[in-house]
């Protein structure tokens, strides 16, 4: 199994970019977002603790996602590829996933950072405030922690996985489509 991070700030257009990307490259789309909204509306007990963390803007506990994380990969060990959707997003997670990817066999292949500046994302967040259901998009104040969490912990996460591996900065100001083609460029050679 393929892994391929796509990582960068909340509002960037990740999730939207997996949508895409998954049926092009026919990968797996994993979003550890996704997933924990998913274990809340199961009302595991793993799930409702998640979902403290998440409902308030803050990062899950890295112990509490290595075992989500684990399980993933678990769960996915047949497939060709990942796309994987917000993990990691602290160093401690970036060494989790190098050590989880070199025991299972499951090289990360490509990472890819979408950068959007913050005034963008603060518009975006607003936008999407007025459409979606989930908690954290729901309250404005949510917004900004939200951010504040990205230059606290994802961005010096990111900084350290260019310490580790190659990872392809895109600019993700744009149209959707044009940010697709871009980053299919650096995935061509998962279809060679
Ligand atoms: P997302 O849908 O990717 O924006 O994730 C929603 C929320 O889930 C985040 O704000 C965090 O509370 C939590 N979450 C998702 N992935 C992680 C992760 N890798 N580490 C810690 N918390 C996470």
């Amino acid at each position: 199994m393929n892994i391929i991070v796509i990582t960068g700030p909340p509002y960037s257009g990740k999730g939207t970019q997996c949508a895409f990307l998954k049926e092009t490259f026919n990968l797996t789309h994993v979003s550890t977002g996704d997933r924990i909204r998913l274990e809340k509306e199961n009302k595991t007990e793993v799930g409702k603790l998640m979902s403290e963390y998440a409902d308030r803007g803050e990062l899950v506990p890295d112990e509490v996602m290595k075992r989500l994380f684990g399980n993933i990969m678990d769960e996915n060990a047949g497939k060709a590829g990942i796309l994987l959707d917000g993990y990691p997003r602290t160093s401690p997670q970036v060494d989790t996933l190098l050590a989880f990817a070199a025991e299972r066999n499951a090289p990360v292949t490509h990472v890819l950072n979408i950068e959007v500046p913050k005034d963008e994302l603060l518009k975006r967040a607003k936008t999407r405030a007025a459409t979606s259901d989930r908690e954290d998009d729901k309250k404005p104040e949510l917004h900004l922690k939200r951010i504040d969490v990205f230059e606290e912990s994802i961005k010096p996460a990111i900084a350290y996985m260019k310490t580790k591996m190659e990872v392809f900065d895109i600019n993700g100001l744009g149209k959707i489509e044009d940010i697709t083609a871009l980053i299919s460029e650096h995935l061509a050679d998962l279809k060679a």
